[in-house]
């Protein structure tokens, strides 16, 4: 069974927070995870050169208890992301990491070069480069954040992990695995090859609505630290009001061995962070009702329709049924980002002439989402088509 430790932390305090990761700690005995002197590498969720107000990425000050917290354990640390679009050193400044990295004596780990991994476990993926920066340490902290994702439902722990791909790459991937269970049995092998140490989960201030760059602030007020990236991501999903079943990203994962997303087999600890007392214990399923965020706003998640579209009906599908990206051209500015970040060719979206806004092609379009992931000012919305709605109703019926 899994073992799961929420502490209820509504402000990030860094007091709290810091006796919040050390009670944590001592609950998982997770500093048994590491021995003295290894170089680990913190990852935190760095989607992009955002300010932390956002609640795109992780709180520095949950960033900066954690990174006291593992110091303490005479490790050496270093921390990095490679964004989607930024820089990783800019996306780190506006995070608010820098400054504390520097004071702590935490590296800036190298996520702009990368090195050819052959995965030789890998059922789906068997290479693909991974920053210098994740190969240079022995082990990985896994630093996510709770919020909305167009194309996955929700991304935590195990989304988070494509950041170690580098760059374009990654939008490269999205062609390689187009549907959403090809791209959950990518990262179920990332997660396998490179299996976070400990993963903590900044579920204080989430995101929800359009994530996971646009979405909007949600308070949520849960620390949540697991050595199981899928339990901590499945606590995450009951936080939200999914079923972790339905999410295809934590079935594959269970599947695949990497951890327990079924709500009976992990356990669940609450932890007063100012007392350090253990308040409550027992399986997810039995704190579903208390954890589950009523009108907490998330995308729908269509996995029946993902699959019909890479059947031989796929572009009639894709083009009058699914799901799909739509720009609000009252609120889009032209700057073109999202046809850059198209990774198909010929693209699904394209700008005829520099003022105008883009223009999809549903049919080519895969619905990875990078566009609405990579639009600056969140003028694009996931747009459901009502033909689409009412199959997918009878589907699930
Ligand atoms: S990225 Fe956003 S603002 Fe820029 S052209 Fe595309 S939709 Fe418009
Ligand atoms: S149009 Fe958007 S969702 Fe469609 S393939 Fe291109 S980036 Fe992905």
């Amino acid at each position: 069974m899994a073992h799961v430790v929420l502490c209820r932390v509504l402000e990030y305090d860094p007091i709290l927070l810091h006796s919040a990761l050390s009670g944590a700690f001592r609950l998982l005995d997770a500093q048994s995870c590491f021995q003295p002197g290894e170089n680990i590498l913190i990852k935190p969720n760095l989607l992009s050169a955002v300010n932390p107000d956002r609640a795109v990425t992780p709180h520095p000050a949950v960033f900066s208890a954690l990174a006291q917290v593992l110091s303490s354990l005479d490790l050496k640390l270093s921390y990095g992301d490679s964004p989607a679009m930024s820089q990783p050193a800019a996306a780190a400044r506006m995070a608010g990491l820098t400054d504390i990295a520097d004071r702590m004596g935490v590296a800036q780990a190298d996520f702009s070069t990368s090195a050819s991994v052959r995965f030789n476990q890998g059922v789906h993926l068997k290479e693909a480069p991974i920053a210098t920066g994740v190969l240079a340490a022995d082990g990985l902290v896994n630093l996510c954040k709770l919020k909305t994702h167009a194309l996955t439902g929700m991304t935590g722990a195990v989304k988070n992990l494509y950041g170690i791909i580098v760059g374009p790459r990654k939008a490269q991937l999205h062609v390689q695995f187009p549907d959403l269970q090809s791209f959950a049995h990518m990262l179920s092998d990332l997660n396998r090859q490179f299996a976070p140490r400990l993963v903590v989960m900044d579920a204080i201030m989430a995101m929800e609505g359009n994530g996971p760059m646009n979405g909007k602030p949600r308070p949520c007020g849960w620390l949540i630290i697991g050595l199981d990236p899928v339990a901590v991501d499945a606590v995450g999903a009951v936080i939200m009001g999914y079923d972790p079943g339905d999410l295809l990203v934590l079935k594959t994962a269970q599947k695949a061995g990497l951890g327990q997303a079924d709500p009976e087999t992990i356990r669940i600890t609450l932890l007063d962070a100012v007392t350090g007392e253990t308040t409550g214990q027992g399986s997810l399923k039995e704190f579903s009702g208390q954890l589950e965020i009523p009108d907490f706003v998330r995308p729908a998640v269509s996995r029946s329709l993902m699959t019909l579209a890479t059947t031989v009906a796929g572009p009639l599908i894709k083009r009058h049924v699914m799901e799909r990206p739509a720009i609000r051209s009252s609120v889009c500015t032209r700057c073109g980002q999202c046809v850059k970040a198209c990774p198909v060719d010929p693209k699904a979206l394209t700008q005829k002439l520099a003022d105008a806004v883009p223009a999809y092609q549903y049919d080519r379009c895969i619905r990875c989402y990078c566009c609405q992931e990579i639009c600056p000012v969140g003028a694009i919305v996931v747009e459901p088509a009502w033909p689409g709605r009412l199959l997918a109703r009878k589907l699930k019926g």
